[in-house]
């Protein structure tokens, strides 16, 4: 079930409204995301934005040909991953976003890139980086 709801940063600065698709928490291990939010990056889907308040505060790092990575500029949180044409998949920081206590973790992706030392006890679904790409490039998002 889509639903509307408010998110933020660490710091306030950096606040948001976006639509959830539902409240499925889904795990990226690639190596890039592990960079960027010190372990596997934990989003959720939206179904298009985030719109944000003040846009003096939000930084965009476009980490590769095809996606682009939001954060704030003032306490470096993480907010979003999304399709950099704009249309695409767009993937809300779960940390940053309101979650019912139900919420699961359904799919874990890049899983051929995932390090050793760390492993989810939670049995979701698991594509390896080149599934994904070829589910993306199907138009259909993972
Ligand atoms: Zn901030
Ligand atoms: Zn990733």
């Amino acid at each position: 079930m889509s639903h509307p709801v408010k998110g933020q940063c660490l710091c306030g600065a950096t606040k948001f409204a976006v639509t959830l698709k539902n409240s499925d928490v889904d795990a990226c291990h690639c190596a890039m995301c592990r960079s960027w939010s010190a372990g596997p990056f934990m989003g959720v889907v939206a179904t298009s934005g985030p719109e944000f308040e003040d846009e003096a505060s939000v930084g965009i790092y476009r980490s590769s040909e095809w996606a682009e990575r939001v954060f704030c500029k003032n306490c470096g949180s993480a907010i979003a991953w999304r399709m950099a044409d704009g249309q695409g998949h767009v993937a809300i920081s779960a940390g940053t976003v309101p979650l019912p206590d139900d919420a699961k973790l359904t799919l874990q992706v890049f899983i051929d890139q995932k390090p050793e030392f760390y492993s989810f006890a939670e049995k979701t679904k698991e594509m390896t980086g080149p599934e994904l790409i070829a589910a993306f490039s199907g138009g259909e998002g993972a």
